[in-house]
């Protein structure tokens, strides 16, 4: 602890003399300064921090009155005491009021030390108090900020006896009301007995909190849905509830709105695919007869058929054929439901050694290379996974140049929540610009002439990855390969 600063007002010689041989004579550890001018008081006390004043009453133009108004001016918090001769009771009674902490009568000196101390004491009291009275009104002030609503109420009686501004204004009620009342005043919709019931396993001390929701009855009757936060607490070894109760109006308008526009999303989703899954499949029927006339056609009168004829039918068969794949992969693409009961382990070497046999003559026809590590058995749906590694392996297989023969490898790497497989090629690469779209429906970066396909390979590999919880990307440059990535969520 740093020395007492004792500042000591004295123009008399013998006085300081006296009070410094007090104070050497007590337990404080202290540095005493003395002054005795107006100026050089007020000089001192401007300049240095003091911890203690002493004053004599009566200097040569100057007295305690006046330098208890300059310390009052400065607004110092360090004992005043005045040192003085004897004084009569009003006046002493006068300058403790004015503000001086105390006063010793210089003929008991010895009083000084156990004064200055007291006077210490006091200050850091006032203090600490001082700054718990600020805390408290802070504390105060922002609890009557929060819109929630907060109470304290009694826990025996379940009276009231604190509410913030937030209930004051949600409700409708003045303070003097709510301090008046129970929560049963408030919530028509829990009587005594099941809040008794609620709050036992805190009560037992077997639960910090509860939370529930229930509904608040305003003064004009109204209602209003609250979420309720209620604590069972010790204030001062009484046993208080302490709640904090949220307006959810908002909130609950906000998820009914959502449910119902997912319900109607649902609705329409489900009712887009029942069309699209009627409509393809009505439309396969006379695709078929198409077909099938044209074969007749063919066969029967295509020895009276010039070239050109040929030509023409043989134009139409093919047009026939592209329409039933594209169907068929329009079927699949709104087939592909969200139903999570067929999630089981797939072994995925043997789903990739099933969609190798599938494509064994098209491999064997371009020469193509194939390369695949050691796959992981993932949780999935076996047809849809196959489907995804089915269409970015074709793909690979379709995409390149006239002249190169396919190589593609197959990896998989473990990240924490997630399987990432990468499936690449050394074909003609994709354009950035376009390495997002080509995943929506019957999106196409080339002719028919060049290269063949329906635009719904990648759709449906996307749509089979989203709903495995994963992503579905590429990587790839115009005429540089390309790779495609896709994840599956490891906790399906
Ligand atoms: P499809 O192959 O039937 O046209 P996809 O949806 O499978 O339809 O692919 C969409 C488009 O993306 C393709 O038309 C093609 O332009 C491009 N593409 C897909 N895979 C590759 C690949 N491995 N290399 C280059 N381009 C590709």
């Amino acid at each position: 602890m740093n020395k007492l600063k004792i500042l000591y007002l004295e123009d008399s010689e013998d006085d300081i003399n006296l009070v410094s041989w007090v104070l050497k004579n007590s337990n404080l550890d202290y540095e005493l300064i003395t002054v005795d001018t107006r100026a050089d008081f007020e000089h001192y006390l401007s300049s240095e921090t003091v911890d203690t004043i002493l004053s004599d009453h009566t200097l040569y133009q100057f007295n305690s009155r006046d330098a208890l108004k300059i310390f009052k001016e400065k607004q110092l918090d360090c004992p005043f005491i005045l040192v003085t001769g004897t004084v009569s009771e009003e006046f002493a009674v006068e300058i403790l009021k004015d503000g001086a902490d105390d006063y010793v009568l210089k003929d008991r000196l010895q009083r000084l030390p156990l004064a200055i101390e007291n006077a210490l004491k006091k200050k850091e009291n006032e203090k600490s108090k001082n700054k718990v009275n600020l805390e408290n009104q802070l504390i105060l002030q922002l609890l009557n900020n929060v819109s929630d609503e907060i109470y304290v109420m009694h826990s025996d009686t379940l009276n009231f006896t604190y509410t913030n501004q937030g209930a004051i204004n949600n409700l409708g009620y003045s303070k003097e009301e709510l301090l008046g009342m129970t929560p049963f005043d408030l919530k028509p919709n829990i009587s005594h007995a099941q809040f008794r019931e609620m709050v036992a396993p805190m009560v037992k001390r077997e639960q910090e909190t509860i939370n529930f929701q229930t509904v608040h009855k305003r003064k004009d009757g109204s209602i209003y849905p609250i979420e309720v936060v209620l604590k069972y607490q010790d204030i001062n070894g009484q046993t208080y509830f302490v709640a904090t109760a949220r307006d959810i109006s908002e909130r609950l308008a906000t998820e009914h709105k959502l449910q119902r526009l997912n319900f109607e999303l649902q609705n329409s989703n489900e009712e887009l695919a029942k069309l699209a899954s009627v409509a393809s499949h009505d439309m396969r029927e006379p695709l078929r007869m198409i077909k099938s006339f044209l074969d007749l056609l063919e066969r029967k009168y295509g020895q009276d058929l010039d070239d050109k004829a040929k030509t023409y039918i043989h134009y139409a068969v093919d047009g026939a054929e592209r329409l039933t794949a594209l169907i068929n992969d329009l079927l699949t693409y709104v087939r592909i439901d969200g139903n999570d009961s067929q999630i089981k382990n797939v072994d995925c070497n043997e789903v990739l050694n099933e969609v190798i046999e599938l494509y064994g003559s098209v491999i064997e026809e371009k020469n193509a290379k194939i390369q695949s590590a050691l796959l992981p058995t993932i949780r999935g749906k076996k047809i849809p996974i196959k489907l995804v590694f089915q269409n970015l392996i074709n793909n690979a297989l379709k995409y390149h140049a006239p002249e190169v023969k396919p190589e593609i490898k197959i990896k998989a790497k473990s990240l924490p929540d997630h399987w990432l497989f990468s499936i690449s090629d050394n074909g003609i690469g994709i354009e950035k610009a376009y390495h997002e779209q080509i995943f929506h429906v019957f999106r196409r970066l080339h002719p028919k002439n060049e290269y063949g396909g329906s635009g719904m390979g990648l759709a449906i590999a996307k749509k089979i990855v989203e709903q495995h919880q994963g992503e579905i990307w590429v990587e790839s440059e115009k005429g540089e390969n390309s790779t495609f990535y896709f994840t599956i969520n490891k906790t399906l």
